[in-house]
């Protein structure tokens, strides 16, 4: 699936907010978001009252490439999410969240949803015993993630735990650091997404 290789802090200061694409820079003084806390471009630092229309579309676009997907996909999982039971905009987080790149991010083995979708591609994970190299793989209630034989020493992963970024497991997932092992508890919660994400704008966007 493709991906977006663009400059990325681009998209941070387009949504006007830390979406912490690159991992540890994104907690030091180099964050460009910080230096230039302004939308990108010749107007960037323009002010303008947005219309509702732009204020959904930009709560689309932040989420959207906070989890790293571009449009189709985001669609397609909005798609998925409006068809099953209960209220689409959380069901579109759960399924965001239950994405497996987005599983090792929230772990805490990868500094970032990109680094984690790239250590996933690169068939380092397990999931119930078998190798996975799909990031947009979805774990059930109960699954087993762990990380293959030969990637157990991988100084990424290993670094990014020991020294990583002030990150607390989600509770509903269990990691047992020292094994390199986690379980789904249970599926997550809206409470469970700590980031300020207002979902309904996102389901009238797609609903005009
Ligand atoms: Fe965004 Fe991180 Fe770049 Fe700062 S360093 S602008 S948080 S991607």
């Amino acid at each position: 699936m493709a991906r977006y290789t663009g400059p990325v802090c681009r998209l941070c200061r387009r949504e006007n907010t830390k979406l912490y694409l690159k991992g540890t820079r994104c907690e030091t003084s180099k964050c460009a978001f910080d230096r230039r806390g302004y939308a990108p471009g010749q107007h960037g630092q323009r002010r303008s009252k947005l219309s509702d229309y732009a204020v959904q579309l930009r709560e689309k676009q932040k989420v959207k490439r906070s989890y790293g997907m571009l449009e189709k996909q985001f669609r397609l999982t909005f798609d998925k999410a409006n068809r099953m039971q209960g209220i689409t905009g959380t069901n579109l987080l759960i399924l965001l969240e239950t994405r497996l790149d987005n599983v090792v991010f929230r772990l805490g083995m990868a500094p970032s949803r990109s680094a984690a979708r790239q250590l996933v591609t690169h068939g380092h994970f397990l999931l119930n015993g078998k190798k996975v190299n799909i990031p947009s793989l979805r774990v059930r209630q109960g699954d087993l993630i762990t990380l293959r034989e030969r990637s157990n020493n991988l100084d990424t992963i290993k670094g990014c735990i020991e020294s990583g970024p002030s990150r607390t497991v989600p509770q509903w997932l269990e990691f047992d650091a020292e094994a390199l092992r986690a379980q789904v508890k249970a599926l997550p919660a809206r409470e469970d997404v700590a980031e300020p994400i207002t979902e309904h704008l996102i389901v009238e966007l797609y609903s005009k």
